[in-house]
């Protein structure tokens, strides 16, 4: 799916909910459907600050918390970054798969693999508040090149 099409999506999602998408937040989730894999929090409000010379910190980390509540991007807590959802229309449990050799994240969308994780966590009395499953590896594209 292009950019543009991305982004109407994403426009027509939050006028459905009825939340604001503003101009920043436009721009963090443009900026993270452009990049190959994820992004970290400063490489994003590096890229804000070329168009908005006035972007703090705490404009991109309220733009990504809005971003993250609403499904359109997943963190990647062993990068310390952010991935735009390949389909943020679900909003999903996701299991992520992490290339150590060039960054890149995919997505798989489990509905068993959540649902055993929650199970085995429940014998254990634990209530899980964040599923995502993270998983180090090497991609596709990087196995051919070794
Ligand atoms: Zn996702
Ligand atoms: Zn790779």
């Amino acid at each position: 799916m292009s950019d543009s099409l991305l982004l109407e999506q994403a426009r027509l999602l939050c006028q459905n909910k009825g939340v604001r998408f503003t101009a920043v937040r436009e721009q963090v989730f443009t900026l993270l459907a452009d990049a190959n894999g994820s992004m970290g929090a400063y490489d994003l409000l590096t890229q804000l600050q070329k168009t908005d010379a006035k972007a703090k910190p705490p404009t991109i980390y309220r733009a990504l918390d809005f971003l993250l509540e609403h499904g359109f991007v997943h963190k990647v807590e062993s990068q310390n970054a952010y991935v735009l959802c390949s389909h943020f229309a679900e909003h999903h449990k996701a299991q992520l798969l992490i290339c150590d050799q060039c960054g890149d994240v995919q997505e798989i969308n489990s509905t068993a693999i959540s649902k055993a994780l929650i199970n085995a966590a429940k014998q254990k009395h634990f209530q899980i508040v964040e599923p995502t499953i993270e998983a180090h590896g090497v991609c596709e594209n990087c196995q051919k090149v070794s």
